[in-house]
């Protein structure tokens, strides 16, 4: 490709940060997620956990489902298709989501802030880059890609959800270092909010 990897990674990364921006404007969980192969989309995913009532109705879930249609519509190999395709999310991705990455086969993920209560890709496991043979390759990680930004969208949310809440234990700087106190982006139960949340006051 003619543009740097890091302007590539900024492109599509931007992208991701747009979703995020639409699903807070559509009362979700602003996550954002999309799966780019040779300079194009071929599948995009928001948090759908709430409105389904299905804790596994992750970003990235969706993602690949989409990107697994558009294989069979155009009667592609998933597998070797995944191995080239990049994954792109807002929040790191948490351990079962991790998991599918790596079972599908998709090499290359770049995301946004640290998911410090489900990250699976380095917070809490490391599902991305453990001694795993029996669910796949491991896959390569680039983190702190617009965090800060990520961090915003999702305090807005939650503070948005329950006035009342005290804010979440999310630091104001250093957030690509330290990352955010977070709950599971498709957990939207505020009362879990609320016990691990720390009052600012
Ligand atoms: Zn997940």
């Amino acid at each position: 490709m003619a543009q740097s990897e890091e302007a590539y990674d900024e492109k599509w990364m931007k992208e991701a940060v747009n979703m995020a921006k639409q699903a807070l404007g559509r009362g979700e969980v602003p996550v954002g997620c999309l799966l780019v192969y040779e300079d194009q989309i071929i599948g995009t995913g928001g948090n759908a956990a709430n409105e389904t009532k299905n804790a596994t109705r992750h970003a990235e879930i969706l993602a690949l489902e989409e990107a697994m249609r558009w294989c069979d519509d155009k009667q592609l190999e998933r597998g070797e298709l995944f191995s080239q395709t990049k994954l792109f999310v807002t929040v790191e991705p948490c351990i079962m989501c991790a998991g599918a990455l790596r079972i599908m086969g998709i090499k290359k993920v770049v995301y946004g802030c640290r998911n410090e209560r489900f990250g699976g890709c380095g917070s809490i496991l490391s599902v991305n880059s453990d001694e795993l043979p029996s669910i796949g390759e491991p896959f390569e990680c680039k983190a702190g890609l617009y965090a800060d930004t990520a961090v915003q969208l999702l305090q807005e949310f939650y503070k948005g959800q329950n006035p009342n809440a005290p804010n979440p234990k999310i630091k104001a700087s250093g957030m690509k270092d330290e990352g955010p106190q977070l709950q599971c982006p498709g957990d939207t139960d505020t009362k879990d909010q609320v016990e691990t949340a720390t009052p600012v006051k």
